[in-house]
């Protein structure tokens, strides 16, 4: 980096300075410096010619060349490199996006859509199901009148509203008034207040996770993203490594992106400056190199890296073809690397002990809380449904049981019990009541007496 003095004298400054410096005064020679007309590291020009700091070094205008400058092949067959003192590679510079309003639906976020249409559809298939599974449980018919053991009519608290209000009892995790009495019901019983306890759990502890974030959405989250969409433009320096790097690609993604950014030249530009510009001016993702990028995230709270990086390199000095100087600076750069120089000054440079923005915490504990979907809880609902099969085969055995021994009391063919039993037990707009002739035999007094009397106090009811 330069700055200018009130004589209007250029002062370097910077990482790259400091290490030249420590360089120079190890190895004991004097530096003197000055800036390559272009600005740039350099590239081949169609006559075979090289601009930036490469063409500077083969006319043999300077003694070294030291900035951002890549150690590539191309590069090295027209001067020679310094071992590398900083290794990076390609990165993704975004502007950091909004954070996002709070919503008035946020209550929802928690749930994947998929999981809130499948609860509700679940709520209603429950509530419909008990219906269904009291009706044909004769365990679930009793006497409405405590004190008239004698009444002609059963009656059947699984009514379909009261069969809604029952489901939703479990949901809300209040529970109802209406309580089952035969195994089949109290199964879809268990098993629903099984599922509504996991799903409300798991629903609270998200929510907690989602309220305490701040969210905000970025558009892309890495290379692949920016390869897929055209919205937000994306390019690199005019000429440098990095687009080389896109200009010989042969990974698809990456030479989708090389399609799209030869066949909009507008996205290049001459040097990283102007790319943070444009990214800062919202819709551009800049492709630079890490270590300059992490620079200027760690100084610019508007913006950020997106995905890691995309290839690896260094950063080399670079000197004349054939220099003699190449081995003694590369084993000084070896020695400041070993003896953690560099680190020091990276770090002093870099600011790397204390984030600055605000906002990054956040972005980062945004990962955190994520909408459950089908792939978290798609397991109660297994559950739920092998509870319902359970409760269904129950239902049926309690059916077919109460139907031969009625039939045998009641001197019918089983046949014609059946019948009878299935009739009244189909018929869902069918009354909540039915005639005590239904029941009228010992052993089902017996059953519905050992069933309701314990569990339930309307449930003492005797069977005539
Ligand atoms: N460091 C690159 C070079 O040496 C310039 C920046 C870039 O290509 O991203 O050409």
């Amino acid at each position: 980096m330069k700055k200018h003095d009130k004589n209007n004298n250029t002062h370097f400054y910077g990482f790259a300075k400091d290490m030249l410096d420590r360089i120079a005064q190890n190895l004991n020679f004097s530096v003197s410096l000055f800036e390559v007309a272009d600005e740039t590291t350099g590239h081949r020009l169609e006559n075979g010619s090289w601009t930036g700091m490469i063409g500077t070094l083969i006319k043999k205008e300077a003694d070294l060349a030291l900035g951002e400058l890549t150690i590539n092949y191309e590069r090295s067959s027209v001067i020679d490199f310094t071992k590398p003192f900083m290794n990076m590679g390609i990165s993704i510079l975004f502007k950091r996006p909004k954070q996002d309003p709070p919503k008035l639906f946020s209550f929802l976020q928690p749930f994947h859509d998929r999981i809130w249409m499948c609860m509700i559809g679940a709520y209603a298939f429950v509530s419909v199901y008990t219906f269904a599974v009291a009706r044909v449980s004769p365990y679930e018919w009793k006497n409405p009148h405590a004190c008239n053991p004698d009444s002609d009519t059963l009656e059947n608290e699984f009514t379909m509203l009261n069969s809604f209000w029952f489901a939703m009892g479990s949901l809300m995790l209040q529970g109802s008034e209406v309580a089952p009495r035969a195994s089949s019901t109290r199964i879809i019983s268990g098993v629903w207040s099984f599922f509504t306890l996991i799903l409300i759990s798991s629903y609270t502890a998200n929510l907690a996770a989602f309220l305490t974030i701040t969210r905000m959405s970025t558009p892309i989250q890495n290379a692949d993203d920016l390869s897929k969409q055209t919205a937000i433009k994306y390019g690199c320096q005019y000429g440098g490594s990095t687009y080389r790097f896109f200009q010989k690609a042969k990974i698809p993604t990456y030479e989708k992106m090389w399609n799209f950014m030869s066949q909009n030249p507008d996205v290049f530009v001459n040097k990283s400056q102007m790319g943070i510009a444009k990214v800062k001016g919202g819709k551009y993702a800049y492709l630079m190199e890490s270590t300059p990028l992490r620079y200027q995230v760690s100084k610019n709270c508007d913006l950020m890296e997106v995905g890691g990086e995309l290839d690896s390199k260094g950063y080399g000095i670079g000197l004349p073809k054939n220099s003699p100087y190449r081995d003694i600076i590369s084993n000084e750069i070896l020695r400041l690397s070993e003896s953690q120089v560099l680190l020091r000054m990276y770090n002093e440079w870099w600011d790397v002990s204390q984030p600055k923005c605000e906002q990054r915490e956040d972005s980062v504990s945004s990962t955190n809380a994520a909408q459950l979907g089908m792939d978290n809880l798609g397991g109660v609902f297994v559950f739920l449904v092998g509870g319902f099969a359970l409760a269904l085969t129950i239902a049926i055995l309690e059916f077919c049981v109460n139907a031969v021994v009625s039939s045998k009391s009641d001197r019918q063919t089983l046949c014609s019990g059946l019948a009878e039993e299935c009739k009244f037990s189909v018929n869902c707009c069918g009354p909540s009541k039915k005639p005590v002739r239904l029941m009228k035999h010992k052993i089902s007094k017996k059953l519905l007496k050992g069933y309701g009397g314990r569990s339930h106090p309307r449930g003492s009811d005797s069977f005539t």
